[in-house]
């Protein structure tokens, strides 16, 4: 069953067009990634689905409700953990989450038995008096995602969750993340432009420029590109990339440094690059196919080439 279906979503800002007709639905309980580089049109489609846009064109759904015609309907079913940390700094850890139960006129019984058990889920019992300005990166955003689930959500929202966070605690967040289905049971609805952390992902939906250009899950966008990735750098990569054009007859793309290649077989291909090409070459590395190397081959970019780059951790 689906719990969010969109159908040609449109949203124009001023004559920019941020996200071009994109539609996609989210299996109840599914794990959904939305990934693309920064400027992809991720967080404007979240922002449409949590209800704090309104579309230009095209319907959504969040459980049923329309995200139009009924918003406060989708607000109550949903959990929202934004990019920004908002979490009051001058609280405690328990303080916050009480807060958020007032907000949502939670029974005071009832929110106390919550906060308890929310607390154990994201790991924090420990750390409930504690002030949320002692707190590293990760046990805050832990303590945000606590708060979003509070009120036991159909879906959460998640808009990049591990922004600005070292790759340590960017992976702890995942798994931590991953772990939540198990335990809470929802629906989750992230945005990423980090690849490797998408695998967590049941299915994927990638986004560029505002359009899905796939939807599957990792396993399956992996082996759509039937090859492995060499990745090749030269004294002169533009020479080289013609030379492998006539040689090989494969089209290399060009990366920041070097150039990259996909091609069947990849460690019978490697001795055939040293003996034939004219071009000297400085490295050369073999890779099975990653997410990152499914963008490259949809779109001919590095997912880190695009967007905007002061945005990345
Ligand atoms: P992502 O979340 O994938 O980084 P966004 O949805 O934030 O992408 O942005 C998509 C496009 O819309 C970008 O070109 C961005 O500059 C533009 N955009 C986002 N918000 C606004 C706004 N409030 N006004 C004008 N343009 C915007």
């Amino acid at each position: 069953m689906s719990i969010i279906q969109v159908k040609d979503l449109v949203k124009n800002y001023n004559g920019v067009e941020a996200v071009r007709g994109v539609s996609f639905d989210v299996h109840e309980g599914e794990t959904f990634g939305f990934l693309g580089p920064n400027g992809a049109g991720k967080t404007t489609t979240i922002n449409v689905l949590c209800t704090l846009l309104s579309p230009t064109s095209g319907t959504a759904f969040v459980n049923g409700f329309d995200c139009t015609q009924e918003p406060h309907k989708v607000r109550s079913s949903i959990g929202l953990v934004f990019q920004e940390v908002t979490l009051d700094n001058e609280l405690t850890a328990y303080e916050n989450l009480k807060f958020h139960c007032y907000l949502y006129n939670m029974e005071r019984r009832t929110a106390e038995v919550r906060i308890d058990e929310i607390l154990g889920v994201v790991g924090l019992d420990s750390r409930r008096n504690d002030y949320v300005k002692d707190f590293s990166g990760g046990m805050k955003r832990r303590l945000e995602v606590a708060r979003g689930l509070l009120h036991r959500p159909k879906v959460l929202f998640l808009d990049e969750p591990t922004l600005g966070l070292d790759p340590q605690t960017r992976r702890q967040v995942w798994d931590f993340i991953g772990r939540l289905k198990e335990t809470e049971g929802n629906t989750v609805f992230m945005t990423t432009h980090y690849m490797d952390e998408a695998e967590v992902c049941d299915r994927i939906a990638i986004i560029d420029k505002g359009r899905i250009i796939v939807c599957a899950s990792p396993e399956e966008l992996k082996s759509s590109l039937k090859g492995d990735t060499i990745y090749i750098r030269t004294a002169d990569d533009e020479g080289a990339k013609r030379e492998i054009r006539d040689r090989f007859g494969i089209e290399a793309k060009t990366l920041t440094d070097g150039l990259a290649l996909l091609v069947e077989g990849g460690e019978k291909f490697i001795p055939r690059i040293f003996e034939e090409l004219k071009t000297s070459i400085v490295s050369v590395n073999l890779k099975r196919p990653s997410l990152d190397d499914v963008f490259l081959h949809l779109t001919g970019r590095e997912i880190r080439q695009t967007g905007n780059a002061t945005r990345q951790a």
